[in-house]
């Protein structure tokens, strides 16, 4: 597959990352998550931050990290058939950068070697992607993704480099 069909392959798992969010109950902040396969041919999972199942929203709090919300990188984590993926094989993108406590579940879920991200004001705290390069978990920003689907060649080789888990 060479990088440009990689990278449309891969934008299609981040629109659906960012449909998730309309489905997010969240006051704040709408997040949503992809887990699948580095072959593109499987998603196992897909979250959005919200309330536990059958609880009401949570109302705002002013923090979004600690809004009570579960956010969308655990329900993902937590609806994934980990047992079947070996370690570091899989991919998740998430539409904003990890939090420090996310980062942390994703380090010991095991089966994640990389992590796109998406762009939004919550993407410039950079304290969960530390936690994750610290575990060398591979993190990318859904940007790369972008120009390498225009035909830019850096960004195509970035990519592929980032898809070798
Ligand atoms: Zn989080």
């Amino acid at each position: 597959m060479n990088g440009q069909r990689l990278a449309q392959k891969i934008l299609v798992m981040c629109q659906l990352g960012h449909s998730l969010t309309e489905l997010s109950e969240a006051v704040e902040r709408q997040v949503g998550a992809v887990i699948f396969d580095p072959a593109l041919m499987r998603v196992h999972a897909m979250g959005y931050n919200g309330p536990a199942a059958g609880e009401n929203p949570v109302p705002a709090r002013g923090n979004e990290n600690h809004s009570g919300d579960t956010h969308a990188e655990v329900n993902a984590l937590v609806k994934t058939n980990a047992p079947w993926l070996a370690p570091r094989s899989q991919i998740m993108y998430v539409t904003c950068a990890p939090c420090e406590t996310c980062a942390r579940y994703i380090v010991n879920f095991g089966a994640i070697g990389l992590v796109i991200y998406g762009a939004d004001e919550y993407s410039k705290a950079e304290i969960g992607l530390r936690v994750l390069d610290r575990a060398r978990i591979r993190t990318m920003q859904e940007l790369v993704v972008v120009n390498a689907a225009k035909g830019m060649p850096h960004a195509q080789e970035h990519l592929i480099r980032a898809i070798r888990l």
